[in-house]
């Protein structure tokens, strides 16, 4: 048998009039953690509801560990643990009976399968009698990724899960998928948020539909093969708009207090860059040679 656990050939999708997504394809192999990063409406929630045989494609095919989503959907959906980004947990029962709910569902019982989720629900036993709707977002997530893991899946398909929740658990959520990812899982996860890509084995950068690239993170930095400029003056309104009307901008988006910069001559130095911004009276001039990250190459193949 071969390492891939999930297999999505050549997908389509649309809603009437909206084409959601447009032939897609990738495989995940076992114990992979593959992650679909995109703005929102870029088709990732699509892709999961189809793969864990909530949706059905308009035309493709998927297969999990050799089973089809169609024929075998009943097989499939005791295989897989899916946690929806909005509302899979019941607000009005409490933590325990969310948990006891999940594993009757799957005719098992959460004494059976305690030790896949020991570690993370201890994190929340402490509050085993408080309603869903009362936790906190961290702890929401804890208690759904307990649920989506109680019947033992071989792959979870995570939608979302660190959306609206604070960095400290989204740390704390990351290092969860890692350990899952050592007991063998295979785990599927979206995200909007770039800055989770370099916690993925795998990537697919998603727009519109499509995949812009799917690699490791690591080589998708690789690929960047220009200079980035991070550039600051006194007045970011203004140098937004020098370098939106700029003959020579190739892209220039502002990245936290700063605007990242590339331009359109292979070679251009810092002191050109500096002529210009001089030119359009701007003080306090700071222009660096920067190494992108994933968002920088997610606007660079945008512009593609
Ligand atoms: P994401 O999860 O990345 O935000 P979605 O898969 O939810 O993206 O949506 C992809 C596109 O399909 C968007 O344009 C969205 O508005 C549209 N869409 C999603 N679900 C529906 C639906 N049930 N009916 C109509 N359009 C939909
Ligand atoms: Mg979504």
């Amino acid at each position: 048998m071969n390492n891939i656990t999930v297999k999505v050939e050549n997908i389509y999708k649309s809603y009437g009039d909206v084409e959601a997504i447009k032939d897609i394809s990738f495989t995940v192999n076992n114990s992979e953690i593959f992650g679909l990063i995109g703005p929102d409406g870029s088709g990732k929630s699509t892709i999961f509801r189809i793969i864990t045989t909530l949706l059905l494609a308009d035309k493709g095919n998927v297969n999990l560990l050799g089973f089809d989503v169609i024929k075998d959907y009943k097989k499939i959906r005791n295989m897989i643990g899916y946690m929806p980004g909005r509302f899979s947990l019941y607000q009005d029962l409490s933590v325990i009976e969310n948990l006891n709910f999940f594993a009757t569902v799957f005719g098992t019982t959460v004494d059976e399968n305690y030790d896949l989720i020991k570690d993370i629900y201890l994190q929340i036993e402490p509050f085993k009698n408080r309603l869903a709707g009362k936790l906190s977002g961290g702890m929401k997530q804890k208690l759904a990724l307990s649920c989506a893991l109680i019947h033992k899946p071989e792959i979870l398909v995570l939608d979302e899960p660190t959306t609206g929740v604070d960095a400290v658990s989204r740390k704390e959520f990351w290092e969860m998928l890692r350990k899952l990812k050592e007991k063998n899982i295979t785990i599927l996860v979206s995200t909007p948020y770039m800055d989770e890509a370099s916690l993925c084995d795998r990537v697919a950068l998603i727009q519109n539909g499509e995949f812009l690239n799917i690699d490791t993170p690591d080589n998708i930095i690789q690929q960047f093969n220009k200079k980035l400029w991070s550039i600051k003056t006194d007045n970011m309104y203004e140098l937004r708009n020098d370098l939106k009307n700029y003959e020579y901008t190739e892209t220039s988006f502002a990245f936290g207090q700063m605007l990242h910069y590339t331009d359109k001559r292979k070679n251009v130095e810092k002191t050109e860059i500096e002529k210009f911004l001089s030119s359009k009276e701007h003080s306090n001039i700071k222009i660096n040679m920067i190494k992108p990250n994933i968002e920088d190459c997610f606007m660079d193949f945008m512009t593609k």
